[in-house]
């Protein structure tokens, strides 16, 4: 065998290992490929798992628009409360809605959340209130209402917070602190609701009253029924909303 052979034989030789080498890195890679695959739905049931914690971990806010039906709350300066208070509820509800955050209203029309039935509806409506945000696991109550007093100087919101959950007050000055940047005359503090506030005091979620303005008041009567203010002091909601839910969740890791 002349060099010239010998060469060839080498490079012979040396394809050869090459393709052996190639076909069993193939035959390795189309083993782990089958492998993995028929775990497929092992490692999508694990995905799911996954999704299903993120999911149970999603936080609902419940709005509740106060009073409705033959209930009107409180009326004062020709301006009745269920509707202001409904309308309020629905410019937040949409903007939750838009920064996918998962939102329950309570009411969306103006209707009492009571069967009838029963002579004590105004009781049985607020059960159906605290009810309705008992369905949720991780829950925040938001109530909406307007409040009206004798004495027309009084003005401002005002945000009462439930004691059953220590987060309900943070909850509360954070809603606070957004709306004071709409009414920098506002000087009302946060309040512990006690036993006066029924749904307030049957939750153990994080959950609020907030009483938006008074009706009673001549420059909070005139605000509340400008379209611009009503989407200003919603906006001012969503975003003290927005604050809480990121700070729980940077909380819980
Ligand atoms: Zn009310």
């Amino acid at each position: 065998m002349n060099s010239f052979d010998r060469e060839k034989n080498r490079i012979t030789k040396r394809n050869f290992v090459v393709v052996v080498v190639t076909f069993a890195l193939l035959t390795v890679f189309f083993c782990l490929a089958a492998i993995f695959s028929s775990f497929g739905y092992k490692q999508s049931l694990f995905a799911s798992k996954d999704e299903t914690t993120r999911e149970a971990e999603r936080v609902t806010v419940v709005i509740d628009a106060g009073h409705g039906g033959e209930d009107s709350g409180a009326v004062a300066n020709g301006l009745v409360e269920k509707e202001l208070n409904l309308e309020v509820a629905k410019k937040l509800e949409a903007m939750l809605q838009m920064s996918d955050v998962d939102v329950v209203m309570t009411r969306s029309e103006d209707v009492l959340l009571s069967d009838g039935a029963t002579e004590r509806k105004k009781l049985h409506d607020l059960l159906t209130r605290v009810k309705i945000a008992k369905q949720y696991d991780k829950c925040i109550f938001v109530s909406i209402h307007m409040n009206k007093f004798p004495l027309e100087e009084c003005h401002g919101l005002q945000v009462f917070y439930s004691e059953n959950n220590e987060k309900s007050r943070s909850l509360a000055e954070t809603l606070r602190a957004y709306a004071l940047q709409t009414d920098d005359k506002n000087g009302r503090v946060i309040k512990p609701s006690g036993k006066n506030i029924y749904v307030l005091d049957r939750l153990e979620c994080p959950a609020v009253l907030v009483e938006c303005c008074f009706l009673s008041n001549s420059y909070d009567a005139s605000r509340i029924t400008d379209e611009k203010e009503q989407t200003k002091l919603a906006f001012a909601l969503f975003c003290g909303i927005n604050k809480f839910i990121e700070e729980q969740e940077k909380e819980s890791g």
